[in-house]
């Protein structure tokens, strides 16, 4: 199987922006058993801006430009010397990819080339891990957010499945922080109006997505054919169920015209 994982910077990093050691040493031992098993696995990861805000001892996410740019230059760093420790460890190879939207707009070369690339690395045994390219990304160019983002990546490269890890179980039929009764949907055949309507604006406070985002990822994935999960990141086995098919999280089934 094909598989896009998105982590969010929530799962990566504790509130204070420093590295949840332990959840992405065992994030990298599953992913790098999941590769052993003969998937092929695309990591997007979140977490620069974040890891840059705890590095620099910044008191909180910067709001203006420049600093978050700054935050992500220096984050990125150290995210990826971490993802080179860990998946070395267990004999994987990792690229990393750092793209912004006209790189993934359609029958642009620069699509193409993005493609292109990660096939060759699939095909030579790479395990990529894909961020935005924060510190040139602007307004008019930037993609957001890392929900749609993987998205994006998933049908450009036709993956089989998405999974979103998040700092949430998945997608509930009212909101949980406010309704303690509130219910997690197990899965979602069509994304409809009732199911939009479900999705609330915020997401952490050092990460950038919300069920806004969720949902909008998985519109652009179930569409190109591609199953997407959304899980709780906080215990990274869980996605040794969800390709099982276990009932984890929330599934959102592919659209028949996608593949
Ligand atoms: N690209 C941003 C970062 O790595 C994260 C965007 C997101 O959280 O969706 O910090």
């Amino acid at each position: 199987m094909r598989i896009v994982v998105k982590v969010g910077t929530s799962t990566l990093a504790h509130p204070t922006g420093r590295l949840n050691i332990q959840r992405m040493e065992r994030l990298c031992k599953v992913l790098s058993d999941l590769k052993n098993a003969g998937h092929e696995i695309i990591l997007v990861s979140s977490g620069a801006i974040g890891m840059g805000v705890g590095k620099l001892s910044l008191p909180s996410k910067p709001s203006d430009m420049p600093t978050k740019q700054a935050a992500a230059a220096v984050g990125q760093c150290e995210l990826m010397y971490i993802y080179d420790k860990l998946f070395t460890e267990y004999n994987h190879v990792v690229a990393q990819i750092l793209i912004t939207a006209p790189d993934l707009q359609e029958a642009g070369s620069r699509k193409s080339n993005f493609h292109n690339t990660l096939a060759r690395l699939l095909e030579l045994g790479a395990l990529p891990v894909i961020n935005e390219n924060d510190t040139v990304s602007t307004d008019e160019i930037v993609i957001g957010d890392n929900d749609t983002l993987s998205a994006a990546v998933a049908s450009t490269i036709g993956a089989d499945l998405l999974v979103l890890l998040s700092d949430i179980d998945g997608l509930y039929d009212s909101d949980p922080h406010k309704n303690p009764a509130a219910r997690l949907i197990d899965t979602v055949e069509r994304l409809d109006a009732r199911i939009y309507a479900l999705a609330g604006g915020e997401g952490s406070s050092l990460g950038t997505g919300g069920m806004v985002t969720k949902l909008r990822a998985a519109r652009i994935a179930t569409e190109a054919g591609c199953e997407m999960v959304i899980a709780n990141g906080s215990r990274p086995e869980n996605l040794y169920d969800i390709l099982d098919g276990a009932h984890v999280g929330t599934r959102f089934l592919p659209q028949e015209e996608g593949k």
